[in-house]
């Protein structure tokens, strides 16, 4: 006869890790290589999950390649490039862990911050964020994010950490949340924020990216810089408010002073130059404040479309049920 087993075993915790993926061949094998090495000393079950994101080169090659020889690894095959922060979101969409950690594929997350996640994770904090001490990037890239995280952290409605970006720790609770949000607008460290729990922020130093070009071009991280701003703050829609309340003033003040002047002294009035420097002024002001509504007008018809965020031309590495 059977026994019964009188004690169930534990089932192990599984760890799930995010990493999207745009034209890094190069980097992947090495990636792979640390990562696993990693994921071996973690007290956890582990699944990597990447995602292409409409990489041109040999990336998804390369990742098939892995995931016929290690059943911890997972692909989806995006149907093209949707970009970085659609890529994680897809990727959230697609873990199974009790907790999931967000990472960038070239090495400028260092694999080894994960232990510390996990440990911090274990201490009770739901979100875990990476925060950077130095940045081997350009000056004027330096100055830029310096600027832009300042800005948004003084104009934004929610506490978004200073010099954090997506790579993160996050409990399933959170994802669980972030997965229910239906906003297409995904500015992933703003919603991450936004969701609350424990928090905490660990220090580190972001690596060179390790081969290949920045994936990120100027007019990517534009975007990315002004969804962070519209998707966070009512402020522009501010601005517009206060522009029309100082032209208003102004005038009103211009055409005290004009008749004042009319009156006690016999001056005619000056020329047409000011007439066309206050039009035009106006003009732009009028431009200025249509263009800042058309930003969230603009953002309001992206949540209307309720297009899917993305979509998956093939999924690997899934055990067929
Ligand atoms: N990435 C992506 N889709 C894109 C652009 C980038 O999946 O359209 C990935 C890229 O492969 C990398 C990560 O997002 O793993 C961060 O990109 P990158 O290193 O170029 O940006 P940065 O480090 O400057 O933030
Ligand atoms: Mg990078």
């Amino acid at each position: 006869m059977k026994q019964k087993r009188l004690t169930k075993p534990t089932k192990q915790r599984l760890l799930s890790i995010v990493i999207p993926i745009y034209n890094e061949a190069e980097t992947i094998p090495i990636l792979y290589e640390q990562l696993t090495q990693v994921c071996e000393r973690l007290p956890l079950a582990y699944e990597i999950i990447f995602v292409n994101d409409g990489s041109q080169d040999h990336s998804l090659t390369l990742l098939k390649e892995l995931s016929n020889n290690d059943n911890r690894i997972r692909i989806i095959d995006l149907a093209r490039n949707f970009g970085h922060q659609v890529a994680i979101s897809a990727g959230i969409d697609h873990t199974a862990g009790d907790v999931v950690v967000l990472m960038d594929g070239d090495l400028q997350d260092p694999p080894e911050m994960i232990s510390t996640f996990i440990k911090r994770w274990n201490e009770g904090f739901e979100v875990v964020y990476a925060v950077r001490k130095k940045r081997k990037e350009s000056l004027l890239k330096r100055i830029a994010y310096l600027v832009f995280y300042r800005i948004l952290r003084k104009i934004s409605s929610v506490e978004i950490p200073l010099d954090s970006g997506d790579f993160s720790l996050m409990d399933r609770r959170v994802v669980n949340t972030l997965r229910a949000m239906p906003e297409r607008n995904r500015f992933i460290r703003g919603i991450r924020s936004w969701v609350g729990f424990h928090q905490c922020g660990v220090e580190y130093e972001r690596n060179k990216r390790y081969a290949g070009e920045v994936k990120y071009t100027f007019s990517k991280l534009l975007r990315l810089a002004t969804d962070g701003i519209f998707a966070f703050s009512y402020l522009p829609l501010r601005v517009a408010t206060y522009l029309g309340l100082t032209v208003a003033a102004t005038s009103f003040l211009l055409a005290v002073f004009y008749l004042i002047e009319k009156i006690f002294s016999n001056i005619d009035t000056k020329g047409w130059a000011s007439t066309i420097i206050i039009i035009l002024f106006l003009g732009g002001v009028q431009l200025l404040t249509i263009g800042i509504m058309g930003e969230y007008v603009g953002r309001i018809y992206d949540e209307v479309k309720q297009r899917p965020l993305y979509v998956v031309n093939e999924k690997i590495g899934w055990m067929k049920k």
